[in-house]
């Protein structure tokens, strides 16, 4: 069965991008429907360790084992408030992890950026899906934590954009990649703390034009570790008129 894709904004579809031409046309649905296929016929690899896997679970079942899951209400990601002399605008999020960051969730998550594993997006991104229904979360946009130019152009994608993806298909909600923007490289924030990657990250991100504007927004990481990162971009997302911002990540770094 051919999957309804979302509207998605800054990024039309493969159908939305044919040419009109029906030579055209046909070539871009024959490369849909072969992708479909692929998806479908994919092998079945255990995300963390490529052993056989069910095909509606990510992991096999020893890796299974190993996943530590967080509860399905979230946690309440505060105010900054101030960071050393930085009053910071007061926005509170919730945010909701499928698991703790480490085991067989680590090994995937590693896997998924740093090898080139992009097609861990998969049984990852429906990891995700399933997580956004069971918490009953029903936003309008779903906006993905968008990677610095330079480090896309290294890795080849983004692995959050390619998560949230999955989510907007399944919550049948709008894929936005283009309004939240990184409005200044920021330096890489392993090894800091919580203060320096807040401080780090003040006014890092921008989202522009009016598309979520009166949106319920939910915005798609793959890990969050102190917060820093998704709090600065729930600020811009509500500075552009976002009714309501929530946020769901892979894991959640302990
Ligand atoms: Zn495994």
């Amino acid at each position: 069965m051919v999957p309804i894709l979302p509207p998605i904004v800054g990024e039309p579809s493969p159908l939305a991008r044919a040419p009109s031409s029906s030579f055209a046309t046909l070539t871009t649905a024959a490369s849909f429907l072969a992708r479909t296929l692929l998806d479908v016929f994919a092998p079945l690899g255990c995300a963390s360790c490529d052993d056989p896997r069910p095909r509606d679970l990510a992991f096999c079942a020893r890796c299974d084992e190993t996943l530590l899951r967080e509860p399905l209400q979230g946690s309440a990601l505060g105010p900054a408030g101030k960071s050393r002399g930085l009053v910071l605008a007061p926005v509170a999020v919730r945010v909701h992890a499928f698991g703790a960051y480490g085991a067989a969730l680590a090994e995937a998550i590693v896997r998924f950026k740093y090898a080139g594993r992009s097609d861990l997006a998969q049984p990852l991104g429906a990891l995700l899906a399933s997580l956004t229904v069971d918490c009953g979360l029903s936003p309008d946009v779903v906006v993905p934590v968008p990677l610095h130019p330079l480090r896309l152009m290294r890795r080849g994608y983004n692995q959050s954009a390619l998560l949230a993806a999955c989510v907007a298909r399944r919550a049948c909600a709008a894929l936005d990649t283009s309004s939240l923007r990184r409005s200044r490289p920021a330096p890489a924030q392993a090894g800091l703390g919580a203060a320096a990657r807040e401080r780090n990250l003040v006014d890092a991100f921008a989202a522009g034009g009016h598309a979520l504007r009166g949106r319920r927004v939910l915005l798609v990481d793959d890990v969050m570790t102190t917060g820093a990162t998704l709090r600065a971009c729930a600020r811009a997302v509500v500075r552009s008129g976002a009714s309501h911002v929530s946020a769901i990540v892979l894991a959640r770094a302990l």
